[in-house]
């Protein structure tokens, strides 16, 4: 059976589990990696897809680091749901509510980005931030695992000490709350609420694999059809490929496989 195939049976089994739903990642799945984040779209074929399925679906999701209203702007319709800032928001029509554990430490957050506006020389670094959450992008800098490195060391001393919490990414350090909420956490708060038997999972990068896990671990207690699928490219990091259930060859792959859900809805 080849990759694009096992991805076909997966979602074959999804459908026919209802309810049912597709939950993707954003940035590498639906929407090709930018050089800089604030260039990233979707294309207007894959938003089509993702709102058809989502009149024939009983849930379309998009679960992203991004927040929920970026993602929403990215994605350009309001007919699916928003999971923003790695589960800390969720996004349903117009509607955005926050966690408020997380919302706490949104203070010093602020004030470890202006530190690190302050002080970090280095060209090419992207300070993003997220509200509950920030990113720092090194993808535009000239070494990136250097600079990686560098605002590693900067931050480091300032986490451990406002206890907030670091993650690492494509080209990409993280800084978040110290809440127990992940794109794991996300997946099994959708499910539950609206009931799904069946849903797949799409994600190609790190953070997705605490969704991978948490449907693999779901349909190992419970018996429902939760699947995992990875997409494939040059900066696709092995643990994603090796927690995938199936797998599909980039952003093509990606709309090919949402093409194929559409065909047989
Ligand atoms: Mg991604």
């Amino acid at each position: 059976m080849t990759n694009g195939s096992r991805a076909e049976a997966i979602v074959q089994d999804v459908v026919r589990s209802r309810p049912c739903g597709l939950l993707t990642d954003i940035d590498g799945t639906v929407s090709r990696i930018a050089e800089h984040p604030s260039n990233a779209t979707v294309e207007p074929h894959a938003r089509t897809l993702l709102e058809r399925l989502a009149g024939k679906l009983d849930l379309v999701a998009a679960i992203t680091g991004r927040s929920a209203e970026d993602a929403r702007a990215i994605v350009g319709t309001d007919e699916i749901v928003y999971a923003g800032n790695h589960g800390m928001e969720i996004r349903r029509g117009e509607v955005t509510v926050y966690s408020d554990s997380a919302r706490e430490h949104a203070p010093k957050i602020r004030w470890l980005l202006d530190f690190l506006r302050s002080s970090l020389q280095i060209n090419g670094v992207y300070i993003e931030d997220k509200g509950l959450t920030a990113s720092i992008h090194v993808r535009e800098t000239e070494d990136p695992s250097e600079a990686e490195r560098t605002v590693l060391g900067m931050i480091s001393e300032h986490v451990e000490r406002l206890d907030l919490v670091v993650t690492r990414g494509r080209m990409v350090v993280e800084i978040r709350p110290p809440v127990d909420l992940s794109k794991g956490t996300a997946v099994l708060q959708l499910i539950g609420e609206y009931e799904l038997r069946g849903a797949v999972y799409i994600g190609d990068d790190i953070t997705d694999v605490d969704a991978f896990h948490a449907l693999q671990q779901r349909r190992a207690r419970q018996g429902d059809h939760l699947y995992a699928i990875g997409v494939v490219d040059d900066g696709t990091p092995a643990e994603v490929i090796e927690a995938a259930d199936g797998t599909v060859e980039g952003v093509d792959g990606v709309i090919t496989l949402l093409e194929f859900v559409d065909r047989i809805t």
